[in-house]
């Protein structure tokens, strides 16, 4: 089996499915039997219960219809059963989509000799639980083990090109199907893509353009022949069909022909004899008889626009999806009355099965069946993003239960094509590591896993690789702030970004500030967890508190003991955080607050007390800075905090609508007061940020690898776009981006440590334990003569740990007792 993944992408189409695959660089199609990638989604039972699915399927309509069905996507999710008579069978709709599941599995099978057991499939935007719970039912009798839904949409924007973080405007998707039409308005926020707004018209598509081409020609063969054929007329039923079909023939074939001869003879009987259909189809009569249906499709964008606020020239791309926008009149008549531009060569056919295969990425939803005992050595137990827009994501391990060997004391994970290697990586005490690794731009990065022993003897370890690709990612973020520490120097340690899926749970090793004594009461380890974009703790919110008190303390501890602090968030967004003191091997712990706000009366409650408090602050500094129009916005969002309170309440009542429309309003007010609160901050914050990037620049052009280089280039676009925008936590999340490479390349210098050691000796004065700086500070120098880089960097970060915080600065960063 090949060793690159296979993400698998599912368009269940009303008229058609296509199946696209994903290598992680590369996306190509499905072909089935008739090595074309498109599937009708038709299915028929003959009278010995066989089932023909596809292109044999769609044949029979005509002959057959009775026990052929087709549309029934559109019935997914009701109990109406759909009949095959001559089999004396009925089945539901999810069974009938479950056999067009199974067909396009066993072309996957055919074509890359692997059953997949996972995929990514499509539903339109407006679908609800009930039809989703039915495409997931279809998936598992198909054989899926498991599956992931996409809205049509966003598979579609996400095929089109849309990256994280890159094209802020909107995009409009226009879907225009065998019969339905969807439009679609996307846009990006802060790196995330999210359908902002959907409209449509059920009974509009392809099929509407062929039955007004068939009235076109039954009105020409009345005009020549003065044969008048009715729809009506149960008669002609059989015969219209097959017009029907003959017409969306040519139709197609117009795409690329001026036009096509449509010859029918004897297609109908009158009184008077056989009446032969003999005409050619131009595009010129296809645009007359059709254009009405593609001004109706246009009306339904522009009310979608209007209803968001927003002109077509305010939309920045348009993205055509569907069997009927391969038409050139159709694409002319919305460059036309739209005038949005759009991209020529992409196809609209298989547009949503090729991003679902894309999103498979970004979910990490591998088609192929799990190895089995595929290799030896210790388990190890990896947590990483398989698709991530961060250049430099973590990854966190952790060593599984004792078996297949030793353990290891380090462990070194190192880029593939030799560009990046991580230093080695002890071990805590968990068995647990958590390092950022670099990925190459665009690209799949596959790391390689090694374990050193105590003794420098190698250990294996599985598994011995893993890839991450680099590209969009995408996800509604379930944690819209990043959460991190303060520390006492009003600094961050940022634990989760924003945007972190859940649950998620994070490790690191501090050290306290100053000492605690054992049974002291009032005497305290503050540690604030704090939420926001900034890099100074103090402009970021307090959202709960850990608290290490002597009078619970086992020991006294000194100043600069460490502290290995974990957060973790469960799927529900709540928070909890535990402290270990390695020392003495207590924990203290406390359970936190809900992050992610539902609908949960007392959740409610406790955001509107929250946002009422951050609201008097915002009036305050408003009124100092006699800012009239904050002042006439905060006036207005005390109207909607109250709307909000009244809803809350009645959700405690119980009724739910009311709790889902006060969240609804309350994370509105909150995203508001972030935004003036960014405003206030910004000139700050901009400045700093530019400090740092300088340095960084500065640094990776003297000591970066080629690769850092193009990764800084990258990023501090990314950092330019952001500043530009004014989007505050893109910035900072570039920034952090552009230090880490920065970081590398200043200790990339030979003499980094020494100068590092140097500043620390300079204040040892004025450590918190002075004989103990003092014989750091000695050992440093020894060190430094024997050339002892290793043992200097401990000694830099001993020393560091001792030296005094500023009194400010602590009081200012939340009293953290913390570095
Ligand atoms: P669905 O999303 O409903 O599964 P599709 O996107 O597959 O639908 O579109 C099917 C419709 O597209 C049919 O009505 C078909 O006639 C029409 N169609 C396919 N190719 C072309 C073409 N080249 N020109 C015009 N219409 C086309
Ligand atoms: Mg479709």
């Amino acid at each position: 089996m090949s060793s690159r993944p296979l993400f698998l992408g599912i368009d269940l189409g009303t008229t058609n499915s296509t199946a696209a695959v994903f290598d992680g660089e590369e996306v190509t199609l499905v072909r089935n039997a008739l090595g074309t990638a498109l599937t009708p989604s038709v299915v028929r039972i003959d009278a010995a219960g066989r089932t023909t699915v596809g292109h044999k399927a769609r044949r029979l309509l005509e002959t057959d219809p009775a026990n052929t069905r087709s549309e029934f996507k559109r019935l997914m999710g009701t109990s109406q059963a759909l009949e095959f008579p001559a089999a004396k069978l009925t089945r539901r709709p999810e069974e009938l989509a479950a056999e067009v599941l199974r067909s396009l599995r066993a072309d996957v099978q055919q074509q890359l000799g692997v059953a997949p057991e996972r995929a990514v499939i499509s539903v339109p935007a407006l679908f609800e639980l009930p039809q989703s719970a039915a495409t997931s039912e279809a998936a598992r009798l198909a054989g899926f083990e498991r599956v992931e839904l996409i809205q049509e949409p966003v598979a579609s924007a996400i095929a089109a090109g849309w990256r994280a973080g890159e094209d802020v405007g909107a995009w409009l998707v226009y879907d225009l199907g065998g019969g339905t039409f969807d439009a679609s308005l996307l846009e990006t926020r802060e790196g995330l893509l999210r359908v902002v707004g959907h409209d449509g018209d059920n009974f509009l598509g392809g099929r509407d353009f062929d039955w007004s081409l068939v009235d076109r020609l039954l009105a020409e063969l009345e005009a020549q022949q003065g044969v008048r054929i009715s729809r009506a007329d149960p008669a002609h039923a059989a015969a219209l069909r097959q017009l029907k079909l003959a017409v969306e023939e040519a139709k197609i074939e117009l795409s690329r022909a001026p036009e096509v001869p449509l010859l029918l003879p004897g297609l109908f009987r009158t009184g008077s004899g056989a009446v032969d259909l003999d005409t050619v189809l131009t595009r010129e009569a296809v645009r007359e008889a059709c254009t009405p249906l593609v001004d109706r499709s246009v009306a339904v964008c522009l009310r979608l626009l209007k209803a968001h606020g927003l002109e077509p020239s305010q939309v920045s791309r348009l993205v055509l999806v569907g069997g009927p926008t391969q038409a050139p009149f159709v694409r002319e008549r919305l460059a036309e009355l739209l005038g949005v531009p759009f991209q020529e060569q992409l196809d609209p056919m298989t547009l949503v099965g090729q991003g679902a295969a894309l999103y498979a990425g970004t979910a990490g939803l591998d088609a192929r069946p799990a190895p089995k005992e595929a290799e030896t050595g210790r388990a190890l137990w990896l947590q990483y993003p398989a698709m991530t827009a961060d250049p430099t994501p973590y990854v966190l391990g952790r060593l599984a239960e004792a078996t297949g060997g030793a353990a290891p004391a380090t462990v070194q994970l190192a880029r593939e094509d030799g560009g990046w290697t991580s230093p080695p990586l002890p071990l805590s005490a968990e068995g647990a590591f958590a390092a950022p690794v670099e990925l190459r731009v665009r690209q799949r990065s596959t790391f390689l896993v090694t374990g050193t022993g105590a003794r420098g003897e190698p250990v294996a370890l599985r598994p011995s690789r893993f890839s991450i690709v680099h590209g969009l990612t995408l996800s509604d973020p379930p944690l819209s702030r990043t959460l991190g520490v303060a520390l006492a120097d009003d600094r961050v340690r940022v634990y989760f970004e924003r945007g972190t899926p859940l649950p998620s749970r994070r490790t690191f090793r501090h050290h306290t500030v100053q000492a605690v004594a054992k049974g002291a009461a009032g005497a305290l380890v503050r540690i604030p967890i704090i939420q926001g974009e900034y890099e100074l703790a103090h402009l970021c919110r307090e959202v709960g508190v850990l608290e290490v008190r002597g009078d619970k303390l086992g020991a006294t501890l000194s100043a600069g003991s460490p502290v290995e602090l974990t957060l973790e968030l469960d799927r529900g967004g709540r928070l909890s955080a535990r402290a270990l003191l390695p020392a003495t091997g207590q924990v203290f712990e406390e359970v936190a607050r809900l992050l992610v706000p539902d609908a949960d009366p007392e959740a409610l409650a406790e955001l509107a007390r929250g946002l009422r408090t951050r609201l008097a602050r915002a009036r305050q500094a408003a009124f100092r800075s006699a800012a009239a129009p904050t002042l006439a916005l905060l006036a207005s969002a005390d109207e909607q905090l109250l709307d909000a309170e009244r809803d809350a309440a009645a959700a405690s009542g119980g009724d739910a609508d009311a709790g889902q429309k006060a969240r609804r309003t309350l994370l509105e007010l909150e995203a508001a007061l972030d935004a003036l609160e960014a405003e206030r901050m910004w000139p700050e914050l901009e400045a700093e940020a530019r400090a740092d990037v300088a340095w960084c620049i500065d640094w990776v052009s003297s000591f970066g690898t080629p690769e850092e280089q193009q990764l800084l280039r990258d990023t501090v676009t990314a950092f330019e776009r952001a500043r530009t925008a004014r989007q505050v936590a893109e910035l900072q999340r570039q920034r952090r981006a552009v230090v880490r490479l920065g970081n590398a390349a200043f200790f990339r210098h030979p003499k980094a440590w020494e100068w590092m050691f140097e500043d620390a000796a300079s204040r040892a004065d004025d450590a918190t334990d002075l004989p103990r700086a003092q014989a750091l500070v000695s050992a440093g120098r020894e060190a430094l003569a024997r050339k002892d880089a290793g043992r200097l960097r401990d000694v830099v970060g001993e020393l560091r740990s001792l030296l005094p915080v500023d009194a400010q600065s602590q009081q200012l960063a939340h009293r953290s007792g913390l570095r």
